[in-house]
């Protein structure tokens, strides 16, 4: 089946083997699509525990895409940066000549893994900013500048990653799912704000899925505790939390990522789709 023959996709945060994104970018190159990649490509000293892609594992995965199908663009981009949001859609559209769906995929922050989880009493404004910016305005950015080369083709799609964090309280999350759980309320008014335009606007929101950033966030977890290796700290999460009793392979998202954005979901618009092993039911 190539249901993105002839189609361009936009996946942003896929600069990172093992990641979300990068399975979003694979899946859509081997069922036909062209695929343009965006990730950060620095360091950001400020933000000491996270860990991003370099421009040479970003480029690294944009080609490795060829074995699937075509290779990628690899776009360097700071998703929080409107300028250059708006540089890295319209260069997207002079090498790939439009876009048909937006992946916005990137996003994290304080919350968004076991080992930085902060009570609201306790957490820096810039943390919040941080990872508001990231998980939320990124959306908003991305979706914005993308609208227009998505109209210029006449639809398409937007699909957002958001989280299972954002569905059920747990302390220390408040920015992190305040954030993800916006990105629903988002997809619902673009949604309606696109349905015109024959654009549809869908989210999921996965549940444990083994990337390397849970991988790291597991690995500084049992640093802080000489009983448990990382593995058996996630089995404990994962046996008493997931009725599936194991966590998601970044192609699991990939899966229902492709569908969102595909033609098999054309009578679905501002919907999020809950990839979770069971754990909200
Ligand atoms: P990841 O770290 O591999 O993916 C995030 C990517 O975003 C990284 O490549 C990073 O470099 C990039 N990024 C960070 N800041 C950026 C910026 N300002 N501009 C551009 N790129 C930036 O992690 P992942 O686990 O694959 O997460 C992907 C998405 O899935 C995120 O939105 C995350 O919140 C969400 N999510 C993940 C899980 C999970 O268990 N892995 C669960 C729920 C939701």
């Amino acid at each position: 089946m190539q249901r993105y023959e002839g189609k361009v996709a936009v996946v942003t945060g896929a600069g990172r083997a093992g990641g979300i994104g990068e399975a979003i970018a694979r899946r859509i190159t081997s069922e036909g699509g062209r695929v343009a990649v965006l990730d950060l490509c620095r360091d950001r000293p400020e933000v000491p525990r996270e860990s991003f892609g370099s421009f040479e594992s970003l480029q690294s995965v944009a080609d490795s895409l060829a074995k699937d199908g075509e290779r990628g663009l690899a776009v360097r981009c700071d998703v929080t940066d409107e300028d250059q949001v708006a540089s890295a859609m319209a260069e997207v559209q002079r090498v790939l000549g439009g876009i048909d769906v937006l992946f916005a995929n990137a996003g994290g922050g304080t919350g968004a893994g076991p080992v930085d989880q902060t009570p609201v009493a306790e957490l820096d404004r810039s943390a919040w900013d941080y990872t508001v910016e990231l998980s939320l305005t990124s959306v908003f950015l991305c979706a914005k500048h993308a609208i227009p080369v998505l109209r210029g083709r006449g639809g398409g799609a937007i699909v957002s990653t958001t989280s299972i964090s954002a569905y059920h309280g747990v302390s220390g999350l408040s920015a992190y799912a305040s954030a993800k759980y916006a990105v629903t309320a988002l997809t619902r008014d673009l949604a309606m704000e696109l349905a015109a335009d024959g654009i549809r606007v869908n989210a999921f929101a996965p549940g444990i899925t083994l990337t390397p950033y849970v991988r790291q966030r597991y690995e500084a977890l049992a640093a802080q505790d000489p009983l448990a290796t990382p593995q058996e700290l996630l089995d404990s999460f994962v046996s008493t939390r997931i009725p599936l009793g194991r966590a998601a392979e970044p192609r699991e998202m990939a899966a229902v990522a492709a569908f969102l954005g595909s033609e098999d979901a054309s009578f679905m618009t501002g919907q999020t789709l809950f990839v979770d092993g069971g754990m909200r039911v």
